[in-house]
């Protein structure tokens, strides 16, 4: 053989380990190189530990709504550092579960960092290794804007691991990662203020969507603060932070974390060695194949700016390498894609927001449902639940359906089966529900809203 491998990999995340696996299972001679940690993103600092941090913080309203029937749970303590062993602990099993994987598909794993040397070679641990194509698989990191006192900030890589719980945290920012960090420390017993620049945080969801969640957050305590922006960070003698605010105000936290968007990991790969072209944003470009403009270097998931998801970064490394090494070639659709925002109660969403269908169809039907769960009739709690479906009017197809509720993540994976299918609302209609459950709400709105 002309080269080392057919294929090599550089990260060892989501995408890069499933694109090599699969590679290898149809035959193709694979090595993958990581420095950090395997399993990437997602396993390490991302999905796996945020969701056991998630339950873990969703422990508090459980036992506060537990009194209403009848328990009592008054002295519950929690204690930090066994969370934090307990998740290293789990992640190190999933690390091992990792290598042990790679290896028993064949695939090698070389642990350094990779630089590209020419379009066919990869420095990794002072060696080099040739491949007839590469894979760049590196994903994203933490962004953070140059603010005075930037030294003093975390990002979503440091506060799994916080040696102190912070009994007063900042989080600045309005996504994703800011929103969900937000539900979790309050769970867990902080003091959280959550500063973001806009009007309303989660840009490009639904809008009603983002006002119900806003309400329910603030509700259940955390301090949401819109329209501000940082101006500075300054430590003061006792360790704690003072975040100046443009408008004179400023608070005092224990920690500060910045979840303002993530950034290609570009850095020291050796991109000036060849000739691979970025998008506007900076993210590698690459065609429906995914391949960049350096014909045999490859690159999917997070470096590729698309939708920043774990399931997204695992259906491309699945086609691929299918469609180099199965002769399958097979495209992602990118249609329709579920995605939750795991807050309390969590944001579940599939297909168009309100905004979105008004803009692309004529006439969009809307039906929505929001309520008191049943579990609150007794727990005392005010949560409440909000369901959306947006129809379009002429062919019946179900748009888009969004929700803020408890196991809204749980409850739109199986809708946006149906999305996928194409369902109308006829179909939703002829569903029989589940009773009694929030779900079956979603086959049970009748009557459309105009507003
Ligand atoms: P997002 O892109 O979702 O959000 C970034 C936030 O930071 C936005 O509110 C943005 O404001 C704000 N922001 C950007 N730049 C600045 C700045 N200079 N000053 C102040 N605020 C700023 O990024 P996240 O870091 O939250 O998450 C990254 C990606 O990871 C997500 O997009 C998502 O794809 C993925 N993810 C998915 C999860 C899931 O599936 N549950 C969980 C966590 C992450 P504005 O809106 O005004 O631009």
């Amino acid at each position: 053989m002309k080269y080392d491998y057919d294929l090599f990999v550089i990260g060892a995340g989501s995408g890069g380990v499933r694109a090599s696996r699969i590679a290898a299972s149809f035959g193709a001679k694979v090595a993958i190189c990581e420095d950090r940690y395997m399993g990437g993103t997602c396993v390490n600092v991302g999905c796996v530990p945020k969701k056991l941090y998630v339950y873990a913080s969703e422990y508090a309203s459980h036992f506060e709504d537990s009194k209403g029937f009848g328990w009592q749970a008054d002295s519950v303590t929690f204690d930090w550092p066994t969370l934090r062993a307990h998740k290293r602990a789990e992640i190190g099993r999933l690390n091992g579960i990792y290598e042990t994987m790679l290896d028993g598909a064949n695939v090698e794993v070389i642990h350094g960092r990779g630089k590209i040397i020419d379009p066919h070679t990869v420095e990794v641990s002072g060696k080099t290794v040739t491949a007839e194509r590469l894979l760049i698989a590196v994903g994203g990191w933490p962004f953070v804007p140059d603010i005075i006192g930037k030294e003093h900030v975390i990002s979503s890589n440091e506060i799994f691991d916080l040696e102190k719980f912070p009994k007063r945290l900042v989080i600045v920012g309005g996504g994703y990662i800011a929103v969900e960090f937000a539900g979790i420390f309050k769970g867990l017993g902080a003091e959280v203020t959550q500063l973001y620049r806009g009007n309303l945080f989660l840009r490009g969801f639904d809008n009603e969507i983002r006002e119900f969640a806003a309400e329910e957050i603030r509700k259940k305590g955390t301090n949401l603060r819109f329209n501000c922006d940082v101006s500075s960070i300054e430590k003061q003698a006792d360790e704690s932070l003072k975040v100046n605010l443009n408008d004179g105000t400023f608070f005092i936290a224990d920690a500060v974390l910045y979840a303002t968007g993530r950034k290609p990991h570009l850095h020291d790969l050796g991109m000036e060695n060849v000739d691979i072209k970025l998008t506007d944003r900076g993210y590698i470009a690459v065609n429906g194949q995914f391949q960049t403009s350096a014909p045999s270097i490859y690159a999917l998931g997070d470096v590729t700016g698309g939708m920043e998801l774990t399931p997204v970064a695992l259906a491309e490394g699945m086609a691929l390498a299918k469609s180099l090494y199965n002769n399958q070639p097979c495209k992602v659709d990118y249609s329709n894609i579920a995605t939750t925002v795991f807050c309390q109660p969590n944001i579940g969403t599939v297909g168009l927001s309100e905004e979105q269908a008004r803009a692309e169809y004529k006439n969009v039907i809307k039906y929505r449902s929001s309520f008191r769960a049943m579990k609150h009739t007794i727990s005392g709690s005010q949560e409440r639940t909000l369901m959306k479906l947006l129809v379009d009017g002429d062919s019946d197809k179900i748009l888009g359906a969004h929700m803020v509720g408890p196991d809204a993540g749980e409850i739109m994976q199986g809708l946006a089966i149906a999305l996928k299918a194409g369902a109308t609302k006829a179909d939703f209609d002829s569903t029989i529900g589940i009773h009694p459950t929030a779900a079956e709400e979603f086959v049970t709105m009748r009557e459309p809203v105009s507003d």
